[in-house]
């Protein structure tokens, strides 16, 4: 399986994102370095990062003694919360971000939560298209947006968001913020497309049937479920092996019948946080 396998999504700026990737959500700081050093050797090219994780010097230094091309890889960070505001607060949290990685430019940059209760969000967005004028970051989005926020969004703002980062697995699916999406040229990218681990979604009788006419695992089932669905996906493991299976999904094909049925598990399985509510 070689990185050039992995299916491109056009952005609605002229770029481009690779369709599977790698998130490092509680990846300790300490091993993120040697994660996404295996990462990058099993053939990710994309990674998903934040300023929050703590982790964003690791997987610098990855990037860095990994030898890869700048042009061959896809790199994500976000703006915590706290950073949210004032044009000058939000530039120096894009520097550091860009300073602890290493990198000259950022393939794409994020709003991480609405956080409606501090109501920056639309200062933030502002001066994120200033950023986005020095070439400095190539797309810039949100994350946690629901259609209520990213319709206020665009009401009141001049760059429409390259991508929405929401919590999306087969138990929760936000169809409404899909839909809005969709409408709005803006690429969907699921966070949490495993269900964290907390939502048993690998024992699904669904998942199991795929699983087992397919010879694949249900982990691969159901990050082949998102590739179908045109979701940007980044499972996280800290095991090389895991890597490597979620990795190999690119030589099979879900029937319609499968498709539709896992995307029948919608339960409102919400794993995280509600963006109206987490401040
Ligand atoms: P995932 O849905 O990717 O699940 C990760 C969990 O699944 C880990 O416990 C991992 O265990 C386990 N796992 C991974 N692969 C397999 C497999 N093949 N079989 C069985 N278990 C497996 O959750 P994440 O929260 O990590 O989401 C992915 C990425 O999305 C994050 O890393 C981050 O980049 C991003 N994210 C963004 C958020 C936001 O607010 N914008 C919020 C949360 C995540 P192990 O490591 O032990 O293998």
């Amino acid at each position: 399986m070689t990185a050039s396998k992995v299916t491109r999504i056009q952005l609605n700026d002229g770029y481009s994102i690779p369709q599977l990737g790698f998130g490092v959500f509680k990846v300790d700081p300490h091993e993120t370095e040697r994660i996404v050093a295996d990462a990058l050797e099993v053939g990710y090219r994309h990674l998903d990062t934040a300023r929050i994780y703590g982790n964003e010097e690791g997987v610098g230094r990855a990037i860095a003694s990994s030898g890869i091309a700048r042009e061959e890889l896809f790199v994500t960070t976000k703006l915590w919360n706290d950073d949210q505001g004032p044009e000058a607060g939000v530039v120096d949290a894009f520097e550091r971000s860009l300073d602890r990685l290493g990198l000259e430019y950022l393939d794409l940059y994020l709003i991480h939560w609405p956080t409606p209760a501090r109501d920056r969000y639309l200062e933030t967005w502002r001066a994120f298209e200033r950023l986005r004028e020095t070439g400095r970051v190539r797309s810039i989005g949100v994350s946690n947006f629901l259609a209520h926020h990213l319709e206020r969004l665009l009401a009141e703002t001049d760059v429409v968001p390259a991508v929405d980062q929401i919590e999306l697995h087969p138990a929760h699916q936000q169809p409404e913020t899909g839909a809005f999406a969709r409408e709005h040229g803006i690429a969907i990218e699921a966070w949490g497309p495993l269900g964290q681990g907390k939502y048993p979604l690998f024992e699904l009788p669904q998942v199991q049937a795929a699983s087992a006419t397919h010879g694949k695992t249900p982990a691969q089932v159901v990050i082949r479920w998102h590739l179908q669905r045109r979701h940007v996906v980044f499972p996280k493991s800290a095991h090389r092996h895991r890597m490597e299976e979620n990795f190999d999904v690119f030589d099979f094909e879900l029937s319609e019948a499968e498709m539709q049925a896992i995307t029948a598990l919608e339960r409102g399985g919400r794993v995280s946080a509600h963006p109206d509510e987490f401040n």
